[in-house]
């Protein structure tokens, strides 16, 4: 419980005894914890059964909110205004989830470009940051009436592979739901604490394999702790196997059984629902039982055990690959591996935990459940945060490589991925023409040669350098990735003493003064920072458009009907007008007008160039 001490020297009222929460925000389900006399606990919701929370928000016709267990009702009868698994959004432009669209039942906006996702629901847009905080509120409402205390301060997990990105979006949401996050910890780093691995002066150092097997996702870390320092030696896994896919294999055998094709399940959704909730159960309750059957509409359904586990193994062997894949890039065997933690719903399957077992060669820890096993994790990090376990020290590693983009796009790796983080790399780069005084810094983060095929953190421009010859500055880049995994980039000239640096957020599309005055506001003005952001973003988006729209326009000016051309000026016009809105809905249903408009004339477009520019080749 919150109590406060007041600093004798200089007056100041300390907080330092507040309730840090500890908080699995989750792609399924959510879950909030904290210490109660030295033990980490989840907090159930008012009616005291589950601990989880549905990671679930609903949005009714007059706009009122719900999250959990209520919004997840209407996940069937009323897709469209249900948001799901916003987490696999989170950090996201659309052409990283582009070709997954089809996963969602609601509207993602395809604009084709390098912003954040946002997600349309009815007349308004919002970023899976804005929803996730609705998850993040209902947690700390949850918590809030348990403890009958006010919280403020919390800890968050995200998956290890999140990448910096991932990391401050969550961040994000934590401060837009009004929680101060003091640290983004990676779930296993969490399961490994809450399994009491690594605690205590004299703890045995050792290597740990986390296999987290969800709802929907799967992931397996692998850990080394050693003297109290917990370090992710490599990651792996599959962002679309998990629970889910172990139901649709049962309801594949029953479709065939019953001769009920997936054409009369997409159509009867009141029967397609029956059959996978069904067929959910029958999972379950094969993990303590040798048989089940039940009704369908009338009709016999039954499955044995052993009929499942042989229908199941393709699966369990993917995760299976995935862990020798983490493997390899830990330069571990499996016996080398001195304790494995099962995280994760769908690790209750015996037939899941005998093969994990099986491959490490030594039984599995799963004694602990393993929906909570994360949160409580959480939990224990936030008691060492709030001073109460000094012994411990959190390390992680980068998921992927982060460098810069140098001549001809190639990707110039400072930080190879696994690096262990907090951590930091320089090297030092010259200019290429006479006289140059700008320099501009390309950030990218991926595996790939190419810069193109990486993912974009952001830029600045190294300015005013002293006119000299090409080749003479000597430019330091330095990469500084700090304990929560966001990293800073600093440029100096080294003869000038020229210097200046960035932190690296996603490209929301607006400069970086802007940015960084954002983000600066305390978490207070969280909510209409988070406007005004989205307000900046609509409007430069809008400019982009408005400019390449134009140019569009011109260039085509020879391949457009005067119909389509009289047209999409009215539509730059409209978006023109929509820009001086301050409501950034409006500019985002101006900007999908006139995108739903001109992408096929694009397209055309681009076949006439290209058929012209071939017939003009030469072979
Ligand atoms: P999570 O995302 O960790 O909450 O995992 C939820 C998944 O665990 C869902 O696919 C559930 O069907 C699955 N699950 C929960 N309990 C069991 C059980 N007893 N046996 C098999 N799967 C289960």
């Amino acid at each position: 419980m919150a109590t406060f001490a007041i600093n004798l020297k200089d007056g100041t009222v300390e907080s330092n005894r507040e309730t840090i929460v500890g908080i699995d925000l989750g792609t399924t389900n959510s879950l909030v914890a904290y210490m109660n006399n030295g033990q980490p606990v989840c907090v159930s919701g008012a009616d005291g059964k589950s601990t989880l929370v549905p990671s679930v928000v609903h949005f009714s016709e007059n706009e009122q909110i719900t999250v959990g267990d209520e919004a997840k009702r209407f996940l069937v009868t009323d897709p469209s205004n249900t948001i799901y698994s916003v987490k696999r959004l989170m950090g996201k432009s659309f052409k990283d989830v582009h070709g997954t669209e089809s996963f969602y039942g609601y509207q993602i906006i395809d604009d084709d470009t390098d912003s954040l996702v946002k997600i349309r629901v009815k007349d308004r847009f919002y970023t899976p940051v804005e929803l996730s905080a609705h998850i993040l509120r209902e947690l700390k409402v949850r918590i809030e009436q348990n403890l009958q205390s006010t919280i403020s301060k919390a800890v968050i997990t995200v998956p290890a592979y999140f990448n910096d990105t991932q990391r401050q979006a969550t961040r994000d949401a934590g401060k837009l739901a009004g929680l101060d996050v003091l640290r983004i910890v990676n779930e296993p780093t969490a399961a490994a604490l809450a399994y009491g691995l690594g605690q205590g002066a004299d703890a045995p150092p050792g290597t740990v394999a986390v296999y987290d097997l969800g709802g929907g996702t799967f992931d397996i870390s692998i850990l080394r702790i050693e003297n109290g320092i917990f370090e992710v030696l490599s990651t792996n896994g599959d962002t679309f196997l998990g629970g889910d896919d172990f139901d649709r294999a049962i309801v594949h055998l029953w479709q065939q059984e019953l001769g009920i094709t997936t054409q009369e399940l997409n159509d009867n959704k009141e029967l397609g629902q029956e059959i996978r909730l069904l067929a959910e159960a029958a999972k379950k309750h094969l993990s303590g039982a040798d048989e089940f059957d039940a009704e369908l509409q009338g009709r016999k359904v039954a499955i044995t055990k052993s009929r499942f586990e042989r229908l199941v193994e393709p699966l369990i062997e993917r995760t299976m690959a995935c862990c020798n894949n983490a493997l390899r890039d830990a330069g571990l065997h499996p016996e080398q591996i001195d304790h494995i933690i099962m995280v994760g719903g769908s690790t209750r399957m015996p037939c899941v935990k005998n093969t994990v077992s099986a491959f490490f060669g030594k039984p599995v820890f799963d004694s602990l459940n393993p929906d909570e096993v994360v949160a409580l994790g959480a939990a224990i990090q936030a008691d060492i945060l709030a001073g109460n376990q000094k012994e411990l020290l959190l390390l992680d590693v980068t998921p992927l490589s982060l460098g810069i983009e140098t001549v001809g796009g190639l990707m110039d790796v400072i930080i190879p991925r696994n690096s262990k983080i907090p951590s930091k790399a320089g090297r030092q780069y010259t200019t290429s023409i006479d006289g140059q005084k700008n320099l501009k810094i390309s950030v990218f983060q991926g595996e790939r040669d190419l810069v193109e095929h990486n993912r974009k953190l952001g830029e600045f421009i190294l300015r005013d350098i002293p006119p000299m010859p090409a080749g003479l500055p000597k430019i330091d880049i330095q990469f500084i990735i700090n304990a929560d995994g966001i990293l800073t980039v600093r440029a100096r000239e080294l003869r000038s003493n020229l210097e200046t640096q960035v932190e690296i957020k996603p490209t929301y599309g607006i400069s970086e003064e802007e940015m960084a005055m954002m983000l600066l506001d305390s978490i207070q003005h969280a909510q209409s920072d988070m406007q005004a952001r989205g307000l900046l973003e609509a409007r430069n988006e809008a400019n982009n458009m408005l400019l390449s729209g134009r140019k569009f326009l011109q260039q085509n000016h020879a391949i457009l009907t005067e119909e389509e051309k009289s047209h999409t000026n009215a539509l730059l016009n409209e978006l023109e007008a929509a820009t001086k809105s301050d409501d950034k809905d409006v500019i985002h249903r101006a900007i999908e007008t006139l995108n739903t408009y001109t992408t096929p004339l694009a397209h055309r477009a681009l076949d006439i160039n290209i058929q012209s520019a071939m017939a003009g080749k030469k072979i």
